[in-house]
């Protein structure tokens, strides 16, 4: 720190009394005058993004222009410099995407808080000890990551952990009934060693998952702790704007006696879904019987099939893991009983995917609106060209906007490629999906002048002033 302010001050303010300096550096800490202490104390102003600056280059390797990228996301991330390939399956995530995904963490974040979850991280080295009392080391078969330390002792690379929170819980001996329901969550890397990676974040072999844990006193309370998550999670996909279908389930490898799965319909999922139009069954075609044409609840009408991509899945688990690992609270009659368990998933590299998969174009990215990296890009007028006059305008316009809109701090982006026609930068903005673009044009010059917003969400373009613009914007919601 000390270091830093005689920088300050030698760079800074080359009037500083010497003395002020020496007395600093005696008492091993500063106590720079008022008039000075300004430049040490002020908060840095983040500047705003210029496009120009920004990393975003475009991935398809040689070869992959053409039509043989497997789904419309990849193709579009890789184009758009979201994303970077790596080994199979994984992917560098560039600014833009961790932007995007920092946006839905904080999503996630704030509901599964609204009913309780509390959040945590857990190792993604997991020992073999825990996954072999469950019985799942030899079930998980070659889709593990498996690997063996220096003292011969095996590892995985959690794919998902009901083994370790369990084991957690198992490890209090003062758990009490007044502290259930417990809902545990974390937002980590999983791994699996998928055998064909493919459609870029929608199936990769490392990726970003939510999974959260519940521990309750009943089977009753466990019920309405997994209403209140499918709840949650049907919220969460509402606020991005999604079409989502919630469809009955296999419980597969993890187990459990009731299991659901959050879809989007799309084309390119890998899920076979039938649904009922009459009472609204709707199940993943492995749940139902071979053969079955006609509703199995209203036995009124035909299932009707449909594909979608699986964004999130529940099960109730009862006591399968908790039993196994004794994980027991103290009951209200000051006895000691087994937790019932629920276990809750969303994939959340898959879900940026996915809403990319499904609300885009076949070149031009849309996202859910609360999820775009940025929310609005400013496009100054060409160096050179009648409007030139205009450029002092934008540049008035994003700091308007940084100073009077606190929703979108940071969330403005200036493309100062002005050596470009705004038609080539607008077309780049179409293309990258910004909310908002506002073209500060020949418009802008005129006596009462008026910007061109592109709302891309919806296609319509709008001339307001800057009162109107600032209106406009200040209802975006962003998190
Ligand atoms: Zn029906």
């Amino acid at each position: 720190m000390e270091v830093l302010m005689h920088l300050c001050h030698h760079k800074l303010c080359p009037l500083l009394p010497r003395t002020l300096s020496r007395a600093c550096r005696r008492n091993h800490h500063c106590t720079p005058q008022p008039s000075h202490s300004v430049h040490a104390l002020a908060k840095p102003v983040a500047p705003t993004p210029l496009v120009s600056r920004l990393f975003q280059p475009s991935n398809l390797r040689e070869g992959q222009e053409g039509g043989d990228m497997t789904c419309r996301s990849q193709r579009l991330m890789l184009q758009a410099g979201l994303i970077h390939p790596s080994n199979p399956g994984c992917f560098y995530y560039l600014p833009a995407a961790l932007r995007s995904m920092e946006k839905l963490v904080r999503l996630i974040d704030e509901e599964m808080q609204a009913i309780g979850g509390q959040k945590v991280d857990m190792p993604a080295l997991c020992g073999a000890e825990l996954w072999k009392r469950s019985g799942r080391w030899e079930l998980m078969g070659k889709e593990m990551f498996r690997l063996r330390d220096r003292h011969d002792i095996d590892y995985c690379l959690g794919p998902t952990h009901e083994e370790a929170v369990t084991e957690l819980l198992a490890s209090q001996s003062t758990l009490s009934y007044r502290q259930l329901p417990l809902l545990l969550y974390q937002v980590t890397r999983k791994f699996r060693d998928e055998q064909k990676p493919k459609f870029g974040l929608l199936r990769g072999r490392e990726f970003y998952m939510k999974d959260m844990y519940s521990f309750d006193i009943s089977e009753e309370a466990a019920l309405h702790t997994y209403q209140s998550v499918c709840h949650a999670y049907g919220r969460l996909l509402d606020r991005l704007g999604l079409k989502w279908v919630q469809v009955q389930a296999d419980t597969g490898n993890i187990g459990g006696t009731l299991s659901h799965e959050f879809h989007l319909p799309a084309d390119v999922g890998e899920d076979r879904l039938l649904m009922c139009g009459n009472c609204g069954f709707s199940a993943n075609f492995e749940t139902v019987e071979p053969g079955q044409a006609d509703c199995p609840q209203c036995h009124t009408a035909p299932l009707v099939e449909s594909k979608g991509i699986e964004v999130g899945h529940t099960f109730y688990l009862g006591t399968k893991y908790s039993q196994v690992f004794n994980a027991t609270f103290t009951s209200a009659q000051n006895k000691p009983a087994v937790a019932e368990m629920g276990c809750f998933g969303l994939g959340v590299t898959r879900i940026l995917a996915a809403s990319i998969e499904v609300l885009s174009s076949e070149d031009s990215i849309r996202w859910p609106r609360l999820l775009a990296p940025y929310q609005v890009c400013i496009l100054p007028p060409k160096k050179g060209s009648k409007a030139n006059e205009a450029m002092h305008l934008a540049e008035e316009l994003v700091q308007s906007l940084g100073n009077s809109l606190l929703n979108l701090k940071g969330e403005v982006v200036l493309d100062d490629r002005t050596q470009l026609t705004i038609g080539k930068r607008l077309k780049d903005a179409n293309r990258l999906g910004y909310p908002y673009v506002v073209v500060v044009g020949q418009k802008a010059m005129e006596e009462q002048p008026v910007f061109e917003v592109v709302c891309q969400q919806s296609g319509d373009t709008v001339f307001l002033s800057k009162d109107g613009l600032l209106d406009l914007l200040s209802g975006a919601e962003t998190i």
